[in-house]
């Protein structure tokens, strides 16, 4: 017996590699919470999250969290693949740091550099859901 999906397709997202370091971001991200990490030291924000600032180098960072809006500054999309067609790009977050990440909820081809997105979380299998972006 099968049935018909009218959904369309999600593509499968394997589970993240938890580490100590970033376990207090796996752990928001299951709340539906999106945290970036900001220097105290320097004042930036960054993005991955790690315990040294990028910048500076100072240990003295802090979670913060995020509403995970930004713009695509880049993005490619993927047309074949066993999963389906999919796109991934950069979205630079308004607080400044650049994410690696999929787009999602969308006809891809109306994606554009400079559109406006959101994070939105997708699960993944057998861990925490990952953050992705979709259009406004
Ligand atoms: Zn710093």
């Amino acid at each position: 017996m099968s049935e018909v999906q009218d959904k369309p397709q999600v593509r499968p997202i394997p589970a993240p590699a938890v580490t100590i370091e970033s376990k207090p971001f796996w752990d928001a991200a299951s709340e539906g919470r999106f945290l970036i990490k900001r220097c105290n030291g320097c004042g930036e924000a960054h993005w991955y999250p790690r315990a040294l600032c990028p910048y500076c180098f100072s240990d003295d960072t802090v979670w913060e969290d995020s509403p995970g809006e930004g713009v695509i500054y880049s993005y490619s999309v993927m047309h074949r693949s066993p999963t389906g067609p999919y796109a991934i790009g950069y979205v630079t977050l308004n607080e400044g740091p650049a994410v690696l990440t999929n787009f999602v909820g969308c006809d891809l081809s109306t994606l554009s550099i400079g559109q406006k997105v959101k994070v939105q979380f997708q699960a993944t299998e057998g861990g925490p859901p990952v953050p992705v972006f979709a259009p406004v």
